[in-house]
């Protein structure tokens, strides 16, 4: 007879804490809340009087399917949170001042399942057809024309930039609705049980002490369960991630939002741009070994377009990753499990990742250590491979005009990173592996814009006879130009979709 499986060993409900109410906390609770309901018993504690990181606007596609698992309706949760639609991020003055790319979502071209597209143009690059590789994706040319629709069949593929303040609140409202308790006041001590070590409860300021048999890490930067107290250990990781500054700043909107995020480097970092419905949302990221604070603040102060409307937000971070994501009975999410700079706004992906994963792995009894060890491999993995795409737009770089670019361009980088980089100047192959997040068509894109050029390509490109290589690249772009002449203007098509002014108006 096969055993019996084992039951929860507790006679309660399990009792999941989360410490911390930033974007982390909340898109936690939201999720467990909705997901496991009256099988857990959840508490959110948050202080007021510390307050949130205050950044974390731009995000990426699977943002949209996160929302969907949660029942949110995309409309609502756009004025809610004040959000615009992305396409993309143009990157301005990575390889060469004065030269401008774009890593877009979706596809470029038609691949081969043998070999990926830009086979195919490189080909086509050697027989005279000098267009760009741009041409041939419809998000990177709707982006750069500031246009956007919803296409059907999911032909569009976009993310949101949003007011992420705006968006924990919403959260918050969700997970309370679904059961959770949210409690104010200020964490000032963790309880460690003396034979296990696992976290028994936290302390607060007011007295109260919440116990618990799982607990959320969501503290931001301070990790005050899994490092102050669990010492979980951190990679550090700036010797490939250089900056370790940046300074937040909001304007008011002067002209209708894009669909998409910039990135202007700058001497030593640079700096982002984000459009939202009600203002836009400005900030420099920079090396502090080759800037100091006041100069960087001058320096975004002296390009922002519009009047600022807050006090400028100065934060300071190590990149890098918690060793272990998971220890004990506590699990960091958000900016507790590490940081790795926002340049392709991938944090609060990862947070997606983290409490999807555990949700998938929630305990029944005790903490299983195979969970354990399967959660902090695969959120390690998730992070080394975003890790090393961010290296790739800091080392490939033809910059030499400043100290900081030149320490970029000579690092050593990861072997991983070396073989990807390589591999693609030598074959034109790029391979996407395990899961990866960013896919191929990402990869080409950045290692082109960054001005990595294969030097051959597959062979079956040319299988194609002239004619026929001629028709595939015109029909691809001809219809990629099609398609953005009957899309709306965005800022037009955010106001009549979500637009959050008639939401206040009605
Ligand atoms: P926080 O927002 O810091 O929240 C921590 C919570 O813990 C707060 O509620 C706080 O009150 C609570 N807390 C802490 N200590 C205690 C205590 N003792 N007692 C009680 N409560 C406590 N991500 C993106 O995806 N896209 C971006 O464009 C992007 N841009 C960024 C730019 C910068 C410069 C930085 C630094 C980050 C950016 N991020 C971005 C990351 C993003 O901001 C975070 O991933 C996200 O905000 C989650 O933060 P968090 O909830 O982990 O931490």
């Amino acid at each position: 007879m096969s055993p019996q499986p084992q039951t929860n060993d507790n006679k309660h409900p399990r009792r999941i804490v989360v410490a911390g109410g930033g974007t982390a906390g909340w898109m936690a609770a939201a999720a467990i809340a909705r997901t496991m309901g009256r099988a857990v018993e959840l508490t959110l504690v948050e202080s007021d009087a510390i307050g949130t990181v205050g950044v974390g606007e731009s995000t990426i596609p699977p943002l949209a399917t996160y929302n969907r698992l949660l029942g949110i309706g995309e409309a609502e949760f756009m004025r809610e949170t004040q959000a615009t639609f992305k396409l993309g991020i143009m990157f301005d003055d990575w390889r060469v001042r004065g030269e401008s790319y774009f890593h877009s979502f979706g596809l470029t071209g038609k691949d081969h399942w043998s070999a990926g597209f830009q086979h195919f143009w490189l080909h086509g690059r050697s027989k005279g057809h000098d267009q760009s590789y741009d041409e041939y994706c419809l998000e990177l040319i709707a982006a750069r024309q500031g246009k956007f629709a919803h296409l059907p069949d999911d032909g569009m593929n976009y993310a949101y930039q949003l007011d992420s303040a705006l968006y924990a609140k919403f959260l918050r409202r969700m997970a309370e609705a679904d059961g959770a308790t949210r409690i104010e006041g200020r964490i000032s001590g963790v309880e460690l049980d003396g034979e296990s070590g696992d976290i028994a409860a936290l302390q607060l300021d007011s007295g109260e002490r919440i116990e618990g048999d799982l607990f959320l890490d969501c503290t931001g930067f301070r990790a005050l369960l899994i490092e102050q107290n669990l010492h979980a250990g951190y990679d550090d990781w700036s010797h490939y991630l250089p900056c370790d500054s940046a300074i937040a700043i909001q304007t008011e909107s002067v002209r209708p939002a894009v669909p998409f995020t910039r990135a202007m480097a700058h001497d030593a970092g640079w700096q982002w741009r984000i459009p939202l419905q009600h203002r836009t949302g400005n900030g420099i990221v920079y090396c502090s070994r080759y800037l100091d604070k006041e100069a960087a603040l001058e320096r975004l102060l002296g390009n922002i377009e519009g009047r600022t409307l807050v006090q400028p937000n100065f934060i300071r971070f190590t990149t890098g990753a918690r060793r272990k994501q998971w220890h004990r009975n506590c699990v960091a999410i958000g900016l507790s499990g590490g940081f790795m700079e926002p340049l392709e706004s991938t944090s609060i992906h990862l947070i997606q990742r983290a409490v999807l994963r555990l949700i998938r792995m929630m305990p029944m009894g005790r903490v299983s250590e195979r969970d354990v060890a399967e959660f902090n491999d695969q959120q390690f993995q998730d992070m080394e491979q975003i890790r090393d795409f961010l290296i790739l737009h800091y080392k490939a770089t033809d910059r030499r005009d400043s100290a900081f670019w030149r320490q970029c361009a000579g690092m050593a980088v990861p072997d991983s990173l070396v073989q990807k980089i390589e591999l693609f100047r030598e074959t034109g192959r790029v391979f996407r592996r395990n899961e990866e997040l960013f896919a191929e068509n990402s990869w080409v894109q950045v290692m082109m814009g960054q001005g990595i050029m294969p030097r051959t390509y597959h062979p079956i490109a040319e299988k194609l006879r002239d004619d026929e290589l001629a028709r595939l690249l015109a029909t691809v772009r001809e219809r990629v130009a099609h398609t953005v002449k009957t899309l709306p203007d965005h800022a037009a098509y955010v106001s009549s979709y979500c637009g959050a002014a008639r939401a206040e108006a009605a």
